[in-house]
């Protein structure tokens, strides 16, 4: 290596672990994470991928439906930590076939309609959007965004964005925040982001008075929707693991305790 390149990767080194030592966190199953974005900006990114959602794809009109929906997400979003996020969620229902739902930071919640063919009762929709918001509250788009920074992509490109309410525009961001099936470019979370999202989802589903057995059945629901021409759109950017669900049993004795001491039994009605 001759001097100048030394040097340069030296500076490089030096940068990476500024940056590393600056926004080093700890995720809530203890996993080490670098997060280079304050939540503010994470939020608006969430704020602004939203309303572009709400402008671009059906919403439904239907009461019953959203009555449904909104009852479940308020039981569970009344058991996130309110350092995520400190306000009234925003759920919206979106009359399209998919199988799918998020969650965004900014307290944002989408499921749509196709969504409700599957998960077949309460407890399975929460396990979903349990899911969805243990993505929000372990940071993930924050780590995705962040990642796709490290590797080249410049902050001060995100800056513009979020500064020109161009984030529906930048695939990156829509697809760190897990939204990559509308736009075009799909990153699938990770399978330690998908485990550890189901391990927040369980806790979360549990606390609020739903039962964490049926997360089990809404998976092999899901798997039984994967047809030979159709796989459900969440899969695409959560991907199932041979072992999630044995995964979720090996945590199913400490959810049950915890479902059992619960305070609330929610009644949703479709
Ligand atoms: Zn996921």
């Amino acid at each position: 290596m001759n001097f100048t390149l030394k040097r340069i990767s030296l500076a490089t080194l030096t940068i990476a672990a500024t940056l590393t030592i600056a926004s080093c966190a700890t995720s809530p199953t203890g996993r080490s994470q670098v997060l280079l974005f304050p939540e503010s900006q994470l939020d608006e990114m969430g704020v602004q991928a939203f309303s572009s959602m709400k402008e671009s794809i059906k919403i439904s009109n239907k009461p019953v439906q959203n009555d449904y929906v909104q009852c479940i997400a308020d039981s569970i979003t009344q058991y996130v930590p309110k350092a995520v996020f400190d306000d009234e969620w925003e759920v919206v229902v979106f009359d399209d076939p998919q199988v799918n739902a998020f969650a965004l930071p900014g307290g944002k919640i989408g499921v749509y309609t196709g969504l409700l063919d599957v998960a077949i009762n309460q407890h399975q929709v929460a396990a979903v959007i349990g899911h969805e918001v243990g993505h929000v509250i372990a940071h993930h788009g924050n780590e995705r965004v962040s990642q796709s920074t490290l590797i080249g992509i410049g902050q001060e490109a995100i800056n513009v964005a979020l500064q020109t309410n161009e984030v529906a525009n930048s695939q990156l961001i829509m697809s760190g925040l897990g939204l990559g099936f509308q736009y075009g470019i799909i990153m699938p979370f990770g399978r330690t982001h998908e485990s550890e999202a189901d391990e927040i989802g369980l806790d979360l589903m549990a606390k609020a008075g739903f039962n964490p057995q049926e997360s089990v059945e809404l998976w092999k629901n899901m798997a039984k929707a994967s047809g030979d021409n159709s796989q459900p759109e969440f899969f695409s950017t959560h991907p199932s693991s041979e072992t999630r669900i044995e995964d979720l049993q090996a945590k199913m004795q400490m959810a049950l305790t915890t479902y059992k001491v619960a305070l609330n039994r929610p009644n949703c009605q479709n």
